[in-house]
């Protein structure tokens, strides 16, 4: 091997990059965190070999202290049932802050912007109520056409509960006829040719299908500069990519914590609200969870809501589908999220470079190239017909390569680095050439 600059996987240049399993190899032996993987339960195949399991996008894997945390709770319930609500190591009625600092430092939020709370899907309704308030002429929600379809349809199904008109109040961006990916120039520009009629913005931070990283802090402010409102969908960003909403100013955003966030199927999900609307917020659907839990057990007739997102909570959380949330969130915090990106994109940068040199013209990546806009998944079209790439796709799980399919040809693969090796991006290429 001629490594002869690089000491470790932080400063391969793309000259370094070889399409051999021995480089791969050369990664893993140089990688500062390999040891991470020690860490998570990992899926074997029918040999007892660990796959190559790249659908962390899909569903993250568990941590190996989740069991721990869970059997604390279990035994918590079992041996002091209501009272595990004030005692133990984790009451339950201040469960969910034991997970602030590691959302504020995965959202790029102050703790107090932060909550994790509900589902992915019921946080979009959530917020959609404080943040979607169309007025006069300013109804429009720019959204994109090639969402989840889950996004499309809290949206669709929102803008008609609260008397809108889908046709009217519903505008769609999508790529260029020929393109794969959205132009940020094609978004800032519907932005500014809806100007007074747009009242949000609510795009997805992480394109799910094709990887796309969106330039969150122009389209933001681009949003905000036409006086309309900036939501994030954040579902394949968060534990992914860098994000700063703080900074960047959004209004709010909302995640699940079962991809890349590994809170386990169902996960308990997340939100981030502004400071700027926490002392005189926008009308909210509320609960006795949303409120102060000085005066909660009081039972006051009065809303005393809570300091910051904690007032958008509506229910008490489910203890069990928070746990495993603890564990990933200690990994995280270890691992460093600057130091994950830079692993992801020399995985991907490793697969990338190896496909060209191995694989057939018919296979093509659809997540843009610049590292500043793409996270850990890379989406593999199979431009040879439909049947044939499903074909491939199939070919690829007895080969113990665990990636997903999304019709028509498209084989996502996310590398996440907490738990995936090179020689498993190696797996990859060479069961697609
Ligand atoms: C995964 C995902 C969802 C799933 O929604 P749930 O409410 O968690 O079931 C929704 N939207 C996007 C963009 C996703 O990636």
């Amino acid at each position: 091997m001629t490594h002869a600059t690089a000491q470790t996987i932080f400063d391969l240049t793309a000259a370094d990059i070889q399409p051999t399993l021995e480089f791969a190899r050369w990664c893993d032996a140089h990688d500062p965190l390999a040891k991470f993987r020690d860490a998570f339960e990992l899926p074997c195949g029918a040999d007892g070999t660990p796959l190559a399991y790249m659908a962390g996008n899909s569903l993250g894997l568990m941590a190996k202290a989740t069991r721990a945390l869970i059997a604390e709770e279990l035994d918590l319930w079992a041996n002091h049932g209501a009272e595990g609500h004030v005692r133990g190591k984790r009451p339950w009625v201040e469960y969910h802050e034991h997970f602030r600092a590691g959302l504020a430092m995965l959202a790029g939020g102050m703790e107090s912007e932060v909550v994790a709370m509900n589902t992915l899907t019921a946080n979009l309704h959530f917020l959609m109520m404080s943040f979607y308030r169309p007025e006069g002429a300013r109804r429009r929600i720019l959204v994109e056409r090639g969402a989840f379809p889950s996004d499309r349809f809290a949206v669709r199904s929102f803008v008609r509960a609260i008397g809108g008109d889908v046709e009217r109040d519903i505008i769609e961006v999508a790529p260029r006829e020929g393109d794969d990916c959205l132009r940020t120039i094609d978004i800032l520009e519907a932005i500014a040719r809806e100007g007074e009629s747009l009242a949000l913005v609510l795009l997805s931070g992480v394109q799910y299908y094709t990887g796309q990283v969106l330039e969150m802090a122009r389209i933001t402010s681009a949003a905000h500069a036409v006086g309309a409102r900036s939501g994030w969908d954040l579902a394949h960003a968060i534990g992914n990519v860098e994000l700063r909403l703080h900074d960047w100013g959004a209004d709010f955003a909302c995640w699940c914590s079962y991809k890349y966030l590994n809170g386990g199927p169902g996960a308990v999900a997340g939100a981030f609200i502004h400071e700027r609307h926490h002392a005189s917020p926008p009308p909210r659907l509320e609960g006795w969870w949303g409120t102060n839990s000085r005066t909660r057990f009081a039972m006051g007739p009065d809303f005393d809501p809570a300091p910051g997102a904690d007032a958008w909570q509506v229910s008490n959380p489910p203890i069990l589908s928070l746990a495993p949330l603890l564990a990933s969130f200690e990994v995280f915090r270890a691992a460093g999220m600057g130091r994950l990106i830079a692993k992801a994109r020399a995985m991907t940068g490793f697969i990338e470079i190896a496909l060209r040199h191995r694989a057939p013209k018919r296979v093509h990546i659809l997540t843009p190239s610049a590292t500043s806009e793409r996270g850990c998944q890379l989406s593999i079209s199979v431009d040879s017909g439909d049947s044939a790439a499903r074909a491939l796709f199939d070919s690829l799980l007895p080969k113990g390569i665990v990636c997903d399919f999304r019709h028509p040809r498209v084989i996502r693969a996310a590398p996440a680095p907490l738990y995936t090796r090179f020689e498993d991006c190696w797996r990859l290429v060479d069961a697609l050439s």
